[in-house]
């Protein structure tokens, strides 16, 4: 039986990989494929044992997909100059690939940017102006870090909030597999990120005994890593708030206003190669959010897969997030590509 489940799922794939580069290859009228990316780990990397699978690429693999982009006749571009190209009118290759990072992570710069230089490869980072030259990381690998510790009393008092969202394994004592880990954090995006930031500071304060790798180096990007990288003008940078709060979360105008117009001031005084183009944190988008996302900037990228045609309104991108898991290959690169043009 799990033969057949196995050959069966060889075959799907085959086929969506069949018709995804079907797909590509006839592409006539000018088409946009956006990457998504977020961070970039060497395979060797302790910090994999910490992190969400669906967030990481090998510089390995980020190269191949660069090469076996233009193999296949996409012309990678500066995403905020395809959209100036399509809204003048002027001419743009039937196949473009623009390369995208989301949320500022410093491995972009350490094993990222050398294989953009060396490729030659414009990209876009979308960054989270708050967390900047900061040593603070995002809440779920914090979650992560805690529960790969060994050791860790889950029924500690300070972890009292964490209880419903553990479901068995709360019986169990640290350190928790990655899988479980990674169940538990797509578990708590149920609670608003600024209340299960708080809830962490006051329990990682208690256990910080505990809790080993708290003072590592920066995992996100530093001002100097910023400038550095836009001295070839190979990567821009766009907006991701200004803490990667999730829009729908968010019950004022104020706390809108604070996320999506204060990350572009931000940008702005950053004094780099910004654009104004937003990445929606999560994908959630709400109406308020989205309305100030259209006064203040000039595109907006979603969490939607697809590819992008001239028709396309500029705050509706589509993208296809890449990791390791599902792009390792050509085939189940075009695979992933070829399942969302189905
Ligand atoms: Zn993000």
């Amino acid at each position: 039986m799990a033969t057949i489940r196995s050959l069966l799922k060889f075959w799907a794939l085959s086929a969506f990989a069949v018709f995804g580069w079907l797909r590509l290859k006839l592409a006539r009228s000018p088409t946009l494929i956006i990457l998504t990316y977020h961070r970039v780990l060497p395979d060797n990397s302790g910090e994999r044992e910490q992190e969400q699978p669906g967030m990481i690429i090998s510089p390995g693999n980020l190269q191949r997909h660069i090469k076996f982009a233009r193999s296949l006749g996409a012309v990678p571009v500066h995403l905020d100059e395809w959209l100036r190209k399509k809204d003048t009118g002027e001419t743009l290759p039937a196949l473009s690939v623009a390369f995208t990072f989301d949320d500022g992570w410093r491995d972009n710069y350490l094993y990222g940017y050398p294989v953009l230089r060396q490729e030659q490869v414009p990209a876009t980072i979308f960054l989270v102006t708050g967390m900047v030259d900061t040593g603070d990381t995002f809440w779920p690998e914090t979650v992560i870090r805690l529960l790969r510790t060994p050791g860790i009393n889950l029924n500690d008092q300070s972890l009292e909030w964490l209880q419903p969202y553990l479901g068995d394994l709360g019986n169990y004592s640290t350190p928790l597999s990655l899988l479980e880990a990674d169940e538990i954090v797509n578990r708590l995006k149920d609670l608003d990120d600024a209340t299960i930031i708080q809830h962490l500071k006051e329990a990682t304060s208690r256990l910080t005994a505990e809790i080993n790798g708290g003072d590592q180096a920066p995992v996100i990007l530093q001002s100097q890593d910023l400038k550095e990288m836009s001295g070839e003008n190979l990567v821009k940078y766009g907006a991701h708030t200004r803490n990667h709060f999730r829009l729908n979360r968010l019950n004022s105008r104020e706390a809108l206003e604070e996320q999506i117009t204060g990350c572009l001031s931000d940008l702005e005084a950053m004094n780099l190669n910004s654009v104004p183009i937003f990445c929606y944190p999560n994908g959630d988008i709400t109406d308020g959010g989205e309305q100030l996302v259209a006064n203040h900037y000039q595109a907006a990228c979603t969490t939607k897969t697809g590819w992008n045609r001239a028709s396309r309104s500029n705050f509706d991108l589509h993208r296809f997030n890449l990791h390791d898991g599902n792009s390792s290959t050509p085939r189940t690169l075009l695979a992933t590509i070829g399942r969302s043009l189905a």
